[in-house]
């Protein structure tokens, strides 16, 4: 039977899986349910419909999002009224495969239709579940920090990567578009912008008849009233020529936090994995951007156990870290993704290897990340406050602190000391 009051909306529990993308697409389609006269949710039990986001860039996240629905028939079962909708990359990728195998999935919907998605999942809930009215319509405010895709599938051809076939070819929104998100997203609260892509400077479009490129809609962004902070994720380290730099450069509200995937130090690596740079090209990048840019801190993904990685092969990728000094990195272990190039290469760098070489290469970066987070200590920080208590620096390092701000407020925080991954201190006066 539905838990639900009667004349009260129907609600929904968002579960999202995988990337920033993966998550952005789960909550736009979230606040649209919302405008339309949806409820949320934060329990399952309390739920009438669930939507899940999900991820296949390794076997293991697919294997998570499996599991997951897995468990969610029962929780079908004890309410035929209730709806599950999967959405993303695995729906993508498995197609009737997911909805043969879990067949009380009421809508699988994949990541190639993301920019569809709020009007066909409105459709199929609506179909078992009518929100009451507009009237009892609940527009959340958007988050101080808010994600905005503004390019979706991808045109390149790394080798060990599903992204290109499950998402597509890359197609860029228009600029319009992408402007208009903006500022919608700027009057109900949000004060930093992270554009999404998966390799946003190749962003192209046209915009009052002009082609235009992503250092031409930064500089579009970057004037936005209300706006205090622009970040992206991920720029290509083949795409960061002298206009790129100098966008970052000169827009005021582009902060000087990047992350710049570089998967391997090792050129033969490299190579294979069809990454289109040497590691050579990566220092004189990041030298350039470091120069130009005071202050500037990298993030990085790195991917361990790649087919015929030896010993010496990961060294480099270990001493490329230490030269580049990043203060984050994801690492992943290799995963053969079916139907990728790199999946019919022998793989041939044993679990045991990956996970030894996985563990060097963690504990070399929270070493990273420890002499980084040391080196703000007694620093006097802008910081945007994303709750009473937690905010970022513009260099993209987490920060809290003690006396309660409204969250959206630019304060200054002295920093005196560090956690593992976070900065601790205390407020000076806002400065906005
Ligand atoms: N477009 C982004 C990456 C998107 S996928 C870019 O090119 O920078 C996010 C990360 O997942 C990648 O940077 C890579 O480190 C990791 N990844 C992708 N495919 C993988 C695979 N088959 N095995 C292990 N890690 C993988
Ligand atoms: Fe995958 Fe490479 Fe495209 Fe990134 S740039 S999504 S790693 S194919």
């Amino acid at each position: 039977m539905s838990t639900r009051a009667s004349g009260s909306p129907p609600r929904i529990h968002a579960i999202t899986l995988g990337c920033q993308m993966s998550a952005s697409d789960g909550a736009d389609t979230v606040a649209s349910l919302l405008r339309r006269g949806w409820g949320r949710s934060e329990e399952l039990e309390d739920a009438d419909a669930i939507l899940m986001t999900t991820c296949s860039v390794r076997r293991h996240a697919e294997q998570r999002a499996m599991s997951l629905i897995g468990r969610l028939r029962e929780w079908k079962a004890r309410d035929p009224n209730r709806v599950l909708v999967v959405a993303g990359c695995v729906a993508e990728r498995l197609g009737s495969r997911l909805t043969r195998r879990f067949p009380y999935i009421d809508l699988a919907i994949g990541a190639r239709r993301a920019e569809s998605y709020s009007e066909l999942i409105a459709a199929e809930l609506e179909k078992k579940l009518p929100p009451d009215s507009m009237k009892s319509a609940t527009a959340e405010p958007a988050s101080t920090v808010s994600f905005l895709t503004i390019m979706r599938g991808c045109a390149c051809a790394c080798t060990y990567c599903v992204v290109p076939s499950v998402r597509g070819p890359e197609l860029c929104r228009r600029p319009e578009d992408i402007l208009s998100d903006a500022r919608a997203r700027i009057r109900s609260g949000a004060r930093e912008l992270t554009l999404l892509g998966q390799r946003v400077n190749a962003y192209s479009g046209v915009h009052e008849g002009r082609r235009i490129d992503f250092s031409d809609l930064l500089r579009l962004l970057d004037g936005l009233p209300g706006l205090r902070r622009l970040r992206f994720m991920s720029p290509h380290p083949t795409l960061c020529d002298d206009r790129f730099v100098s966008a970052v450069r000169n827009c005021n509200n582009v902060c000087p936090g990047l992350h710049l995937p570089i998967q391997s130090g090792c050129d033969r690596l490299l190579g294979l994995m069809r990454r289109g740079y040497t590691r050579a090209d990566l220092l004189s990048t990041v030298a350039r951007l470091r120069d130009a840019v005071s202050g500037m801190t990298l993030s990085t993904d790195i991917i361990v156990g790649f087919p015929s990685e030896t010993e010496e092969d990961f060294m480099q990728t270990l001493s490329l870290l230490e030269e580049l000094r990043p203060a984050a990195a994801f690492c992943f272990k290799f995963s053969a993704r079916e139907g990728t190039p790199a999946a019919s290469l022998p793989d041939d760098v044993s679990p045991r290897i990956k996970e030894e070489r996985l563990a060097r290469l963690n504990a070399l970066v929270d070493r990273l990340t420890a002499e980084a987070l040391q080196s703000q200590i007694g620093s006097v920080a802008e910081v945007l406050a994303e709750t009473p208590y937690f905010g970022r620096t513009r260099a993209g390092f987490k920060v809290r602190w003690r006396t309660a701000v409204a969250p959206g407020s630019l304060i200054t925080v002295c920093i005196s000391a560090a956690t593992r991954r976070t900065l601790l201190g205390d407020l000076n006066e806002p400065t906005a």
